[in-house]
This record gives C-alpha cells, structure tokens and sequence, in this order.
C-alpha cells in the first residue's frame, strides 16, 4: 500500500497496519511523515519542533 508524499508527490510505502502518530520516511525527498488517519490512510509532514 502507497501514499503520495505531500511534499514531492512520491508514493511511499506505508505498512498496512499502519496506526495515527506512526512515521514513515519519504525515499524521494527523504521528509518524515505522519500518519494522521488510517481511513482512507492519510500523512502529513512531519515537523519536529527543535529548539
Ligand atoms: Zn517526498
């Protein structure tokens, strides 16, 4: 199962049990990604707040 890649539009290889909060990272422009919904499987970027 893929996803585009909200940033570059990849499909990415995301686990088909897959759960909110879980990363997977982005073989094209190398992003992490959040899964935000599991139905229809959703990911955002995922933005790590550094300080
Ligand atoms: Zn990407």
């Amino acid at each position: 199962m893929t996803v585009p890649c909200p940033e570059c539009g990849t499909a990415v290889p995301c686990p088909a049990d897959a759960t909110p909060g879980e990363l997977v990272i982005c073989d094209h422009c190398g992003v992490e990604l959040e899964v935000v919904a599991v139905a229809p499987l959703k990911l955002q970027v995922f933005e790590e707040e550094e300080k």
